[in-house]
């Protein structure tokens, strides 16, 4: 409350001044107001003692003490030569607000703000219901009070869920971990596209640790004035560990974390004070109070790398979009809650909504209950659960990624394609993951995984990555006929792949050991602008030879494995269409169930 007087304070003494500016400005206006002609006459008779010119504007005092003003005409010269003459020197004054006009704008501008704050605060006062409570956070603690969130209610990210098992356990008795000598992590980060279920997720790692879980946005960090959002910062960890053990989550965290010093201006020194006290409490304290910072983000590549060191947000789950099974998963979650006909196919419905993120199937079943209910049904049909599933995915921005049945057939084999490659090449990694899932920029994906880090490739470990890269292409050749723009990337990233054994590693016999063409790095900028070419035409012709004849064995390779494997690549993409994803251990019973051919040995070699 004190503050509140103090400000009162500024206030009248703000108005005081201006009371007064405005009153000075009174005086300063000279009493009389005449006429121009009167002035020159005036000066002719000598009556003028002083005279100011401020562009037209003229002012002056007579030699009776009066004063007065007129306006006259705005070059000096005139003044110059008709005044000068009779002995009076005007005093020639720029143009431009006079003192107490400035003053008095000032004034104005002052209380204008002022009043603005005052406003503002009587809101702030309002909203907490507290005096004052600017550095406070504004975190929402959710406690048993709220309906409990627990992980039944999360469905389609197991791998996610297991991860953050971990943390669950370490919450429900820090000691019991802490007495062991065991370290843990002491941010978690969430990543995965809007809607996939990232906040829903934090809440019910709480809610199974039944621990305390203070929330806060990261744009409710950045605010108007500087210095808040890093004084918030502090309060958060304060209450934090005055509740331990519980779980602190910054959603959205890239509004604070975004990348320092790649903005202009404009707010950007709040952020980045406030990224920088971020920074500084997680580094100030201890998982071992018990406390565990968990964030979420869907823009993982803006955020800053200070934030992703060891000792911060070093624990990164993947929460993604789900799959069919993950999405019956979550239709069933938000359909406990209405009544469904005894009718209703919830699979189907999951296998015709490739690329639905949780929040969309949450809608859908939201739809449903709304279709049903406008035609006085009291259960929800199948057909309202078709139309609610053409609304949401009409209103979803990734329409166009809710693939076509023949375009997710294509994909599948696609992606078979490549998984089979790699499984029946003995140096290739092993397939860790394929799934036919759209994302953003591409149709599908096979991952890998590395069996370890790798730092440098031998020859033939670099000739079965080309061979799995072609196994797509070859696949769609194989059972179409034809290609589509859709093996383009892998193409560029074989072609590069080859181009680097031929030019950089002297990997191919023809050319020898010889490093065709100087990488200039351009090192400021980190990128590559590009090869010089310090040899012959002729020389050009035969490097793209030798990339082509690269390309072209693991082409063939990659073909040979699938035409003896056809029926594998059969079966695989089958499974895909109709799981869309499959993990390691489903590819390999697949493959093994099927018989498969290996290649020749010498196959492999170019
Ligand atoms: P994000 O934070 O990743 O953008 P949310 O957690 O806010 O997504 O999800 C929005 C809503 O969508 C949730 O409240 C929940 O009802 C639903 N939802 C999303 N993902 C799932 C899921 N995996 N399981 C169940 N419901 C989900
Ligand atoms: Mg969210
Ligand atoms: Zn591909």
């Amino acid at each position: 409350m004190r503050t509140r007087q103090m400000w009162m304070m500024v206030f009248f003494v703000i108005v005081v001044l201006v009371a007064v500016a405005v009153t000075a400005r009174k005086n300063f206006v000279p009493q009389q107001q005449i006429n121009f002609s009167d002035l020159v006459q005036s000066v002719e008779k000598g009556d003028v003692t002083s005279l100011s010119i401020k562009g037209s504007w003229v002012e002056g005092t007579l030699a009776d003490g009066t004063r007065f003003h007129t306006t006259g005409p705005a070059n000096s010269d005139f003044y110059l030569e008709q005044f000068a003459k009779k002995g009076v020197v005007p005093d020639f004054q720029e143009v431009g607000d006079s003192l107490w006009v400035s003053v008095l704008m000032n004034g104005l501008v002052v209380i204008v703000v002022i009043a603005l704050f005052m406003v503002f605060m009587r809101q702030l006062q309002m909203g907490s219901g507290k005096a004052m409570s600017f550095g406070k956070s504004k975190a929402k603690l959710l406690s048993e009070s709220g309906k409990r969130i627990t992980f039944a209610d999360v469905a389609g990210c197991d791998e996610a869920k297991d991860e953050l098992d971990e943390i669950i356990q370490f919450l429900k008795d820090p000691r019991k971990f802490t007495r062991l000598g065991g370290r843990i992590p002491k941010g978690v980060l969430l990543m995965g596209s809007p809607g996939t279920g990232k906040t829903l997720l934090a809440r019910a790692v709480a809610g199974e640790a039944g621990v305390p879980f203070f929330s806060i946005s990261g744009s409710e960090f950045v605010e108007m004035f500087v210095g808040v959002g890093a004084s918030r910062v502090r309060d958060l960890f304060e209450q934090g560990k005055k509740q331990a053990p519980c779980i602190i989550f910054i959603d959205e965290i890239d509004a604070v974390g975004r990348h320092r010093g790649n903005g202009m201006g404009g707010g950007h020194d709040e952020r980045e004070q406030t990224l920088n006290q971020l920074l500084v409490e997680m580094d100030g304290f201890d998982s071992a109070e018990g406390v565990i910072l968990v964030a979420a983000t869907n823009r993982p590549d803006v955020l800053d790398p200070a934030l992703l060191r060891p000792g911060r947000f070093d624990r990164r789950v993947v929460v993604p979009q789900p799959d069919v099974r993950g999405r019956l998963g979550i239709l069933q979650v938000h359909a406990r809650r209405t009544p469904l006909d005894e009718q209703v196919d919830l699979e189907r419905i999951a296998r015709g909504t490739p690329g639905f993120s949780g929040a969309e199937l949450e809608s859908l079943i939201n739809e449903a209950a709304l279709f049903a209910a406008r035609t006085n049904k009291r259960k929800i049909e199948q057909e309202d659960l078709e139309m609610a599933k053409d609304k949401v995915a009409m209103g979803s921005e990734r329409r166009s990624l809710v693939l076509s049945d023949a375009m997710k057939k294509r994909t599948a084999y696609h992606e078979a394609g490549h998984a089979i490659v790699a499984r029946l090449t003995p140096e290739s990694d092993p397939v860790n993951k394929i799934t036919i899932i759209p994302r953003t920029r591409s149709l599908g994906a096979t991952h890998f995984l590395p069996i370890e880090d790798r730092w440098t490739w031998s020859v033939s470990q670099l000739k079965a990555r080309i061979t799995c890269g072609m196994g797509g292409r070859a696949a769609e050749e194989i059972i179409y006929g034809d290609f589509d723009t859709g093996a383009s990337d892998d193409i560029k990233k074989a072609t590069q792949l080859a181009h680097g054994m031929v030019c950089e590693y002297g990997m191919s016999e023809a050319m020898g050991p010889i490093a065709w063409g100087e990488r200039r790095d351009e090192g400021y900028l980190g990128r590559d602008a590009g090869r010089s070419r310090d040899y012959s035409e002729a020389t050009a012709q035969r490097i793209d030879e030798e990339v082509k004849k690269f390309v072209g064995f693991g082409y063939e390779n990659a073909r040979t494995i699938l035409v003896q494997n056809l029926h594998i690549l059969h079966k695989v993409a089958q499974s895909l269409i109709e799981k869309e994803s499959l993990d390691a251990g489903e590819f390999e019973r697949l493959v093994l169930q099927m018989n498969p051919v290996y290649p020749e040995p010498t196959s492999n070699v170019a």
